[in-house]
């Protein structure tokens, strides 16, 4: 496998969510829950990436930003041929359900902690763009001690456009006054992809586990890894 020497590089940005803090155990059990409540006949896994987008995108928004976005916000395949207000009465139950694992269920990537550390000890600088709101992207990083390691955060909150939107990578690569090719970027989902290619960074995927690896692959990351292992690996330091 390709390895990826750090001398070359001088900046890192990491999504947060799926990529260094695993949420993927409270959406399977949101998901779990909601097909059985609603005795919906959908598999789950063939779901699950279409329902983390969602719920990436609806996280921090403001419930009447929700209630007025939802007829574009429901339009996804599993919800398909069910009427507007089950639609969102599955949804909004979906979410109720993620909420109340998510504290409990979810951890960071086994691994991913020392990777950080190791490259911010490389002097590289290290920032976090994430579609979720900064302040709990903050609570996230405190919560498992590394804080220290992130001079940046970038959330909803602090761009006009989130990801697939070059935005936020293109403010922090102007704060930290770095050149595109200086930088890597590391994302699970295809809008991380999106991002960073439009931006014109390394762009590594890690598919540590919502979106298939075949659809992210169709989306042509520079390196694609299967999980945290291989993206360790990757580093070799
Ligand atoms: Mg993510």
């Amino acid at each position: 496998m390709e390895k990826i020497n750090l001398e070359k590089f001088k900046g890192l940005i990491w999504d947060l969510d799926g990529t260094i803090y695993d949420i993927s155990e409270a959406i399977k059990k949101a998901v779990g829950d909601s097909i059985e409540k609603y005795e919906m006949n959908v598999n789950p896994d063939d779901v699950l990436e279409e329902i983390a987008h969602l719920i990436e995108e609806i996280q921090n928004y403001p419930v009447p930003k929700i209630l007025l976005n939802s007829y574009e916000l429901l339009k996804v395949k599993f919800l398909e041929g069910i009427s507007f207000f089950k639609k969102l009465r599955i949804a909004i139950y979906l979410f109720n359900q993620f909420n109340k694992y998510k504290e409990a269920e979810s951890t960071i990537f086994k691994g991913v902690d020392e990777l950080i550390a190791k490259i911010y000890n490389k002097k590289l600088r290290l920032a976090i763009l994430t579609n979720n709101k900064s302040q709990y992207a903050e609570e996230v990083l405190e919560k498992f001690n590394l804080t220290k390691y992130f001079d940046t955060i970038i959330g909803f909150n602090d761009v006009s456009e989130v990801k697939p939107s070059p935005e936020g990578i293109q403010i922090i690569l102007k704060k930290w006054n770095l050149n595109p090719k200086d930088t890597i970027f590391i994302g699970d989902m295809t809008t991380d992809i999106e991002a960073g290619k439009a931006a014109k960074v390394k762009m590594i995927c890690v598919a540590s586990g919502l979106a298939k690896k075949e659809t992210l692959n169709e989306h042509r990351p520079d390196i694609l890894v299967d999980n945290t292992e291989q993206l360790i690996e990757l580093f070799n330091i």
